[in-house]
């Protein structure tokens, strides 16, 4: 009773508060609630920004994501975070690519975060809420890079772990570490979706705290990749971000972080948010293109870029609503072009990403192609994940190495034959 006394009363005066985004219910902070139990709408953060001052955000002192406290949910003088350092990731000037897809180019590469994904921003944030809540354990359904992450932020919180993945469809590295990391590892006969319907319930009945980005404090965290962008580049909002959507709370976050720059008067503009998914996998874009406001389900999502291997995107509506309002565009890209840009990102700038990463950059060539995207646009993709994920794929669409005998004249006459860079297949087993 006290402490549900005391939480109130921090709720108060740390001046935020939970709200349905569709009928506007609201709900306390000590709540655990994922969605709106009136309309079943999804759930955002509201913050009393007139309490924040600018100076707070522009100056603050620290790094990565904590440094925005004063943007947070949480008592600022009061919170312990489980952190490892997440966020504070280089935003690159990509002038080699930039200039062979034809724009100005910027890449924020998020897969170097501490597990190799953004979604250390998301969990630092949500495992810190799971202990201030007190909860016996987290768990979450996951194309794999979401299982790592929590993984590794419940073992430094000491919390019970428990991760549900599509059988056979996440990559190798993301599987390896949410195993390292002693979480419980379940491989559901079904794809990320079922994956996710699963976990929900099982969360319900087992009091486990859902960390899925259905999780509003997760995009909290998330929304950071925008104050660093901003940041980056001396608080000049670029033109357009581009990144790939899967379950759609990314693109959501981000566009919230530059919405709230505005609301404090830092900045005057937010970018055109641009979302990018597989072929096999567009709900998004379609409803976009449809001019819907919330998508219809795909019952079999499929492609190589399994993080965004998802066919009924939670955020949806959240990212339909960015996309919208910040006059954005959703576009699909196929797999080949994902892997086409994989190897650019690789060779032309020396940035190592997984293939759902690619597909931002993929997106962008495309749109430049298409005339939609001008060439004096200032650009920043977002890379979400490290090669390093994915390294089956890698293997898969790269040339082998040469298997020669250790001597100097092998190694001389391949190398001569082949020229520098350049191989063929038929020196190789020559
Ligand atoms: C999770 C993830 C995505 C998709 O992000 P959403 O927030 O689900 O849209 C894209 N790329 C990588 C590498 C991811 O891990
Ligand atoms: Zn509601």
């Amino acid at each position: 009773m006290v402490i549900y006394g005391l939480r109130t009363h921090y709720v108060i005066t740390m001046g935020y508060r939970v709200e349905c985004i569709r009928c506007g219910k609201r709900f306390s902070g000590d709540e655990i609630i994922y969605t709106c139990d009136r309309c079943s709408g999804l759930l955002d953060i509201k913050y009393d920004y007139s309490g924040i001052e600018a100076e707070r955000i522009v100056k603050a002192k620290g790094r990565g994501v904590w440094k925005y406290i004063a943007l947070l949910p949480f008592d600022v003088e009061n919170t312990v975070p489980i952190t490892i350092n997440e966020g504070d990731t280089p935003l690159y000037r990509c002038h080699r690519l930039g200039e062979s897809i034809g724009v100005n180019l910027w890449v924020k590469h998020e897969g170097l975060n501490p597990t190799g994904s953004f979604k250390d921003r998301g969990m630092t944030v949500g495992v810190t809420k799971a202990m201030e809540l007190g909860v016996r354990g987290v768990a979450c359904a996951s194309t794999g890079n979401t299982s790592a992450s929590l993984a590794i932020f419940a073992a430094k919180a000491g919390l019970p772990c428990y991760v549900m993945l599509p059988a056979g469809k996440v990559a190798m590295g993301k599987v390896a570490q949410a195993m390292m990391h002693g979480a419980k590892v379940f491989s559901l006969m079904g794809n990320f979706d079922d994956a996710l319907r699963v976990v929900r319930t099982l969360c319900d009945e087992e009091h486990l705290y859902l960390l899925n980005s259905v999780n509003p404090y997760r995009l909290e965290g998330q929304k950071t990749i925008a104050f660093e962008i901003a940041e980056q580049l001396n608080w000049e909002i670029p033109d357009r971000v581009v990144l790939p959507v899967g379950n759609a709370g990314n693109i959501s976050a981000i566009y919230k972080g530059f919405i709230e720059l505005e609301k404090l008067g830092i900045t005057n503009t937010v970018p055109k948010m641009t979302g990018i998914q597989a072929e096999r996998a567009q709900p998004v874009v379609k409803a976009f293109k449809e001019g819907r406001e919330d998508i219809i389900p795909e019952p079999h999502p499929e492609t190589i870029a399994s993080a965004i291997r998802i066919g009924n995107p939670v955020n949806a509506m959240k990212a339909l609503r960015a996309i919208y309002d910040s006059g954005g565009i959703a576009e699909s890209v196929t797999d080949d072009e994902i892997t086409d840009a994989q190897l650019q990102l690789a060779r032309l700038e020396g940035i190592g990403v997984e293939p759902a990463s690619a597909a931002s950059i993929a997106g962008l060539r495309k749109l430049c192609n298409m005339g939609v995207i001008e060439p004096d646009e200032r650009v920043v993709c977002i890379t979400t994940g490290h090669l390093l994920k994915d390294p089956e794929r890698a293997i898969a669409i790269c040339e082998p190495p040469y298997e020669v005998p250790a001597d100097i004249e092998s190694v001389r006459s391949i190398l001569h034959e082949t020229g520098s860079g350049e191989r063929r297949e038929e020196v190789i087993y020559a």
